[in-house]
């Protein structure tokens, strides 16, 4: 087997593919292959499943203070290993490693110290009943639970959905995305060394249809967290309805940045510019419809068109680099087709609208696309009602406040909104109007990791963050002391 090969982990133990089969991991920024996953399938994910069913009854009777401590280690070796993480996921994704070290890596340690915290904090209630009787309620681990997380941002995202399961006592069997599997890997390996027992937690790398899937038909799998598309989060929803699962989706958005007359311009075009073009615009918040009052669309368009255009792409494993590959070739055509639809729409590109073509040897194969803003197109059209998930926002003016929010609450995404304005009675009267899970107010992606996430209509089911996440991962019971 040569060294590049990634392994399962389950029960403690790195293994191949029951299968004998692997699947090629390309590197976007080069689009040479430079890894292989296991192509896991029923068999791989039936001996996660039981290695996890093994480990249950260990782990939840572990005190919380221990369960804090060992997750404390894990987080300690995420930050021991900090600059390994964040290179493996510049590589593994394309995302610029400034970004990767900025952001993906110290949130999945936080992630890991937060939920390490919260297990120590939650706590179930009571209820006293006027002659003395009491019901008290318990909030028991679930047992084995599946997280199946996506490729945007890898590791920051498997973290968001295993720790607070494991908080509360659960065993887990991960599936991280095929594209980005190298940083789930690196991190199962920090488990053993942190003293957290065999079993506990388990990785299986492989395809959606195939591990995922097994994983979500597993009758001893008691709930799935997925974040993901919304094609695939209603095909699992179904699959897990079949056996009763506990279900959260996190799914797609196509989320607004709404810019009003009286809003510090200098401020809405940079946060209306990294809304839409962080991570190559590949983040589930990305502000991809920016709506601007119509008294000011001229002066706002101007300056977002020229702060765009110097964006400069460039290899992701270079500090100084802001734009980054897109996450494979696939979705770099994916993207392309989406930019010749707007222009078949009727869209003008006002800036990028085509693959970058590197100079740079090293990157000269890689999967890369201009940063692109597009005028011109109603809401109705494809374009303003699809997700692309890709570095491609719209301009479309509007009139009035009523007409801002009409158009904010345009689609079927309802995942988050940010609103741009000087008028405070108007960003709150806004903010209450959208039908969205989330709305920033003058700034976009602050995240406290205590509030609730998530989106409503095609945008999800449930919300994750602070004790959301440990009450979906557990199940209450309720005990009555009679007199
Ligand atoms: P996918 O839905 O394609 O995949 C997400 C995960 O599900 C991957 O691990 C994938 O594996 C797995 N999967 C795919 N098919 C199945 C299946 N039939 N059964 C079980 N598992 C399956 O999404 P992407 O990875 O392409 O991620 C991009 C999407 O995620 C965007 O729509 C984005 O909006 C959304 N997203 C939502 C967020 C939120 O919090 N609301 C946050 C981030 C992203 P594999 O990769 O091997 O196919």
């Amino acid at each position: 087997m040569a060294q590049r090969d990634l392994l399962n982990l389950i029960g403690g133990a790195f293994q191949p593919p029951s299968s004998g089969e692997w699947v090629d991991n390309v590197e976007p920024a080069t689009g040479r292959v430079y890894s292989r996953i296991p192509r896991s399938g029923a068999a791989d994910v039936q001996a996660a499943v039981q290695a996890a069913s093994a480990a249950f009854d260990e782990w939840r009777a572990w005190e919380p203070a221990d369960r804090r401590a060992a997750m404390m280690r894990v987080a300690d070796l995420i930050e021991a290993n900090a600059a390994t993480l964040a290179e493996a996921e510049a590589r593994d994704n394309g995302k610029p490693v400034a970004l990767a070290s900025a952001v993906d890596i110290p949130r999945a340690e936080q992630n890991m110290r937060f939920y390490a915290s919260a297990c120590e904090h939650f706590s179930s209630s009571s209820h006293a009943m006027g002659d003395g009787t009491v019901h008290y309620t318990l909030r028991k681990p679930l047992g084995v639970v599946g997280c199946i997380s996506p490729w945007n941002l890898p590791l920051y995202l498997l973290t968001w959905k295993i720790a607070p399961a494991l908080a509360a006592g659960n065993c887990v069997v991960a599936k991280p995305s095929e594209v980005t599997p190298m940083t789930a890997y690196l991190f199962s390996k920090y488990f053993r060394q942190a003293g957290v027992p065999d079993g506990v937690f388990n990785v299986v790398h492989g395809l959606g249809p195939e591990a995922g899937e097994a994983l979500v038909d597993h009758p001893d799998v008691k709930a799935i967290s997925f974040t993901g598309g919304t094609a695939t989060g209603a095909r699992i929803a179904a699959r897990a309805g079949a056996t009763f699962k506990k279900t959260s989706l996190e799914l797609g958005g196509k989320n607004a940045t709404v810019i009003f007359g009286d809003a510090d311009l200098d401020a809405a075009v940079s946060g209306a510019a990294r809304a839409a073009f962080a991570n190559q615009g590949q983040i589930c918040l990305c502000g991809s419809r920016i709506l601007v009052a119509e008294e000011v669309y001229d002066a706002f368009k101007e300056r977002l068109v020229a702060k765009v255009e110097a964006m400069k792409i460039g290899d992701p494993l270079e500090s100084g680099t802001r734009m980054g590959a897109v996450v494979s070739e696939g979705h770099r055509d994916k993207i392309l087709a989406a930019i010749e639809m707007a222009r078949q729409e009727g869209g003008r590109v006002l800036c990028g609208g085509q693959a970058h073509v590197p100079t740079e040897d090293r990157i000269a194969g890689g999967f890369f696309v201009q940063p692109t803003l597009i005028e011109g197109l109603g809401p109705g059209c494809r374009t303003n009602q699809e997700e692309i998930f890709g570095p491609v926002a719209t301009l479309q003016p509007f009139r009035a406040e009523a007409d801002a929010i009409a158009l904010a609450n345009d689609g079927q995404y309802g995942l988050a909104a940010s609103v741009w304005t000087a008028d405070l009675k108007r960003a709150h009267r806004v903010a209450a109007a959208l039908d969205t899970g989330m709305v920033w107010l003058n700034c976009w992606l602050v995240r406290d990791l205590r509030t609730p996430f998530g989106g409503t209509r095609s945008s999800g089911v449930g919300r994750e963050g602070g004790f959301e996440s440990m009450r979906f991962f557990t199940e209450q019971q309720n005990i009555c002391i009679g007199l």
